[in-house]
This record gives structure tokens, sequence and C-alpha cells, in this order.
């Protein structure tokens, strides 16, 4: 294999940067040539490309957002777009396509592999945890790091108010943020995807703890359950007093990458190197019992990640 690309596409996650410095390192290091796709499918299409070398990759690991920037190009759902994808990367002689991203970004990589032939390898980045057979996606724990600042600081306020705070976190179809935040930050309460809300327990509840003197209360609600206006409008005249809303937002994307992602990431972009080179394409880099395995594109794809219930129970138990 002389000559591969990588790209990020999709949002972007913390973590990123990381995936893309270790991918162009281990490929110099083992005399692959790399070009850099630029804002995903979108700067495919339009050959937005850049040569990378060992130090054009120098400084980024810290730095949130992608260096390769990104994008949404819906036109790529079409085969015939595809097609012209796969025609532009044979016309640079491209051997081998490394796309880090999430649901959507791994979807597109799929297809190309599927109907074009191009050997691909998917990272899954991503702040949402919501891609299946990877314990973790890059960029989720310097999100969730971030979430729980956030409401650490909301804490503080809330205790000095006497007021509810109601958090609306990021989670399309997935829980995990608002569980994981909600069950570290010792949230009140948790409003997430997987289980229907019941107002009227919750209201209960947030008078229970005041009865029982606490001040402050701080109830965390994932995007995809419900928008915190909602959730503060259902409680408002349940609990009779002030509550206060706080969307975390885009907020939640940016920022350092933890050292956990870091790692991550380093490992999967070696990774997706290594399987390219031995000819392991169609897959997914996984992170599954503390190693960094290759898993089948359509199988990662067809199935939905389940949030562990055990985290949702713990949360009630010690809240
Ligand atoms: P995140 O969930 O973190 O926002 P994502 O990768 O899932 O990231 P999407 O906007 O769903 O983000 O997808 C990114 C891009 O991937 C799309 O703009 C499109 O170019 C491509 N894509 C998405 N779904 C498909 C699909 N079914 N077939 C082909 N390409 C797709």
């Amino acid at each position: 294999m002389k000559k591969i690309a990588v790209m990020t596409s999709g949002g972007d996650a913390p973590g990123m940067n990381a995936a893309i410095r270790a991918v162009v390192r281990y490929a110099v290091r083992n005399d692959i040539q790399v070009l850099g796709i630029q804002r995903g499918y979108a700067g495919l299409l339009d050959e937005d490309f850049i040569e990378m070398d060992f130090a054009s990759v120098g400084g980024i690991m810290e730095k949130g957002g992608t260096i390769l920037r990104s994008s949404r190009c819906p036109e790529f759902v079409r085969k015939e777009t595809r097609q012209e994808a796969a025609k532009i990367l044979a016309k640079h002689g491209v051997e081998g396509l490394i796309v880090i991203g999430g649901e959507g970004s791994l979807h597109g990589a799929m297809f190309l592999e599927e109907e074009q032939k191009v050997p691909v390898v998917g990272i899954p980045g991503t702040i949402d945890n919501d891609i299946a057979m990877t314990d973790m996606s890059i960029g989720v724990d310097t999100c969730l790091n971030t979430v729980v600042d956030a409401i650490q600081k909301l804490k503080d306020t809330a205790s000095s108010h006497e007021r509810a705070f109601i958090v609306e976190v990021m989670g399309r179809s997935s829980g995990y943020i608002a569980t994981v935040a909600g069950l570290v930050t010792g949230a009140e309460a948790i409003v997430i995807p997987e289980i229907p809300v019941n107002y009227e327990a919750l209201g209960n509840k947030i008078l229970k703890e005041r009865e029982r003197g606490k001040i402050n209360c701080i109830v965390v609600v994932a995007e995809g359950a419900a928008s915190a206006y909602t959730v503060a409008r259902h409680l408002e005249h349940r609990i009779g007093y002030e509550t206060r809303i706080t969307i975390l937002g885009h907020i939640q994307r940016g920022g350092s990458p933890t050292a956990f992602d870091r790692l991550l990431a380093s490992r999967m972009g070696v990774a997706a190197v290594e399987f390219l080179k031995r000819g392991t394409s169609y897959v997914m880099t996984a992170l599954q019992g503390g190693k960094i395995v290759p898993v089948k594109l359509d199988e990662v794809l067809k199935q939905k990640k389940s949030l562990n219930m055990e985290l949702v129970e713990l949360t009630a138990l010690l809240s």
C-alpha cells in the first residue's frame, strides 16, 4: 500500500485531531503517503485535498475540533455521487480511505466499499456514544467532562438561590451523556429518550428532596427526550418554585480532548492504518475489553447501541 486518504465527517468531536495525527504519523513511518481530505465527503467531491507529512500534524493533539474540518454532504446518499467519489480517489492513486465520524459518516464509508470497492476503515468519532460494538467513541469522554464541569458550576448557584436547574445536554437518540453526567454530579433526576418521562413522579421526587432539606435541584435532560423548556413547564406548577433553564449546546463539542480521548484516538488511528496495510477493510476500529479490534461495518451499522440500564438504576439509587 503506497497511498491512503483520511477525512473527518459529520459532527466534529474532540480527539479527532489526535486520530488524524496517529493516522498520518503511523502511515509515514510505514512509507505510506497520506492525502488529507478537507471538509468530509463534500471536500472529497471538490478534490479539496492536502498532502500530509509527519510535521503537518505537529501540535494538533491537544486541539479541539478537526484541522481537516468537517461538513454534511446530503448528496452522498446517492449512489452516483459515491461512484464519482471513487473515481476521484482512484485518479489520485488512493488505495485506502480512513473515515473518522459518526453513524452517518460510517454509512457513507460502508457504501463506498460495498458498491465501489474502495477499501475503507472507519473510526468512531462522535460525542453521542451511539455507535454499537465499541465501548466508547472518540469525543465522548471529553464531552462528558465538559458537561460535568458545567453542572458542577450550576449546582453552586442552584444552592445559593434555592432553585431548580433544568440542564439540556446532547443525545439525540442516546441518554448516555445525560445518565453518566447525572450520576456523577448527583443530579436529582435524568430525562432520557430510552425511558418515557413521568412528570408527576418527577415533580414528587423533587418535592420530597426539598422536604428532606436539599437546597439545590438539578434535572439533566437529553435533547432527544424533551426540550428543557417542556420539562420546566411541566415541573414548575408541580413543585411550586422557580426553575432555571440551561442549554449547553455546542459548548459540548469543543475543548481540548481529555487524556482518555487522546489515547483512544491515537490507538484507533494506528490500528486503522495497520488494518488497511494488512488488507483488512470494510471494518471499524472498536474498543472492546480494553483492546482495539476490527468489527465489520455492516454489523456495526445494523445495530443500535443500547444504554446500559445498570447506569440508569445506579443514578436513581444514589440520588
Ligand atoms: P454525528 O452523529 O456525530 O453528528 P455523523 O457522521 O452521524 O456524525 P451525519 O450528518 O449523520 O453525521 O453524516 C455525515 C455525512 O455522512 C452526511 O452529510 C453524508 O455525507 C454522509 N452520510 C450520512 N448518511 C449516509 C448514508 N445513509 N449513505 C451515505 N452517506 C451518508
